[in-house]
């Protein structure tokens, strides 16, 4: 009965929405939080318009997610249309309950070309796992894109080797439905458009009884500071901050002055001193805020590969050989807990 429903509601959207084989069309996953729309998704819908082509978003959610975020979707800025799929399987989904509707929405005379995610932890399970399913290549954390209308290839840029290098890739037209996932920081988010009213469709959820995992909790770090990840000034401590207590006391008042986020280097979450979500590199959060500060950090290419795109890069280290000046725009040969407390001063003026 579910998948009656389902196709019937898939063909008038076929039907709706079928473009020309040449002609982009992309599907591109909104993810959500707490009733607001996340800003990585915007990233990827501005990648998704560099296709030249028709834009849907595709909303999932419980019941009492989905109709605000869809209000929210439906004002943005290049989109043709929301599809949004309801079920409490969908509250908190796990990539073994979400793939089957993505499947769904990509067989069957699927309209769609280009399936489009920010890089997050949730689309670096599911987008693959789709893909696989459909048997097409994905690729992973994109920083440009080139779409060449006249053969249907698409050509992308995406870092690797920690960013030391740039690696070019083509999925040509022979790849049916391309799947590539967007590092945020390349692509400014999408915004609300004044007037902008996109259609919306209710897709069938897909159900999925016997999910082999399911997800039990979700707990958040909280604080009361901007969020690492798109904060437009981070303060980043290293090993020299010594203990949990002096990272804290040293960083937060100067945080504070400047309303900035609280960063740390993989040495300075490892030995305790600031918590997991907070590491910034390869193996943390790619940031690119408009001021980052590296306060007694080396500089080690794991560092720089999740900050070396801030806009100005401020450094305070001991070490004047040390390599975060390669990439800082202004560099301080001093001892951090000298200047920070003059820094925070002065601010304060
Ligand atoms: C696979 C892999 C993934 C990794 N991922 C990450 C990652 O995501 N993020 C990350 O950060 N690292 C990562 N690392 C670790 C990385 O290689 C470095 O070990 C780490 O970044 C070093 O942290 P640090 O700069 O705080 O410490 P250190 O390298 O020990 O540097 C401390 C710096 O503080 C300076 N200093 C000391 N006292 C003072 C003072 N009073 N005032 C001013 N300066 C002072 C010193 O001169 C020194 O330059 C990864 C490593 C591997 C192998």
């Amino acid at each position: 009965m579910l998948r009656n429903r389902y196709v019937h509601c898939h063909r008038a959207f076929v039907r709706a929405y079928a473009t020309p084989a040449s002609s982009p069309h992309a599907l591109v996953f909104l993810e959500h939080r707490q009733g607001i729309l996340d800003s990585g998704s915007l990233s990827a819908l501005t990648a998704a318009q560099q296709l030249g082509g028709k834009i849907s978003a595709l909303v999932v959610g419980g019941p009492d997610q989905v109709p605000g975020i869809v209000e929210k979707a439906k004002k943005l800025k290049g989109l043709d249309s929301v599809l949004h799929s309801t079920s409490p399987q969908y509250s908190a989904p796990v990539p073994e309950v979400l793939s089957p509707l993505f499947e769904k929405l990509l067989t069957e005379s699927s309209p769609f070309t280009h399936v489009v995610s920010t890089t997050s932890s949730a689309a670096k399970s599911l987008i693959p796992r789709v893909a696989a399913r459909l048997n097409v290549p994905a690729i992973s954390d994109i920083t440009s894109l080139v779409h060449d209308a006249a053969d249907s290839s698409t050509t992308f840029t995406r870092p690797i080797y920690a960013g030391n290098a740039i690696a070019t890739v083509r999925a040509p037209s022979s790849v049916s439905i391309k799947f590539f996932t967007v590092r945020s920081t390349a692509f400014s988010a999408a915004s609300i458009q004044e007037g902008a009213d996109a259609e919306t469709l209710a897709v069938d959820p897909v159900d999925v009884p016997d999910s082999p995992t399911q997800h039990l909790k979700t707990t958040i770090a909280k604080s009361d500071r901007p969020d690492l990840g798109v904060a437009s000034r981070v303060i980043s401590g290293g090993r020299a901050l010594k203990d949990a207590n002096t990272f804290a006391s040293t960083l937060y008042p100067l945080a504070d002055v400047l309303g900035a986020a609280v960063g740390a280097s993989r040495a300075a979450v490892d030995a305790g001193y600031a918590d997991n979500s907070l590491q910034v590199g390869q193996t943390g959060k790619v940031v690119a805020p408009e001021l980052y500060m590296a306060l007694g950090i080396s500089g080690a290419i794991q560092h720089l590969a999740g900050m070396k795109d801030s806009k100005l890069i401020v450094a305070v280290n001991k070490d004047p050989d040390a390599p975060i000046f390669q990439v800082a725009d202004v560099g301080l040969v001093a001892d951090l807990y000298e200047v920070v407390p003059q820094l925070i001063e002065k601010l304060k003026k």
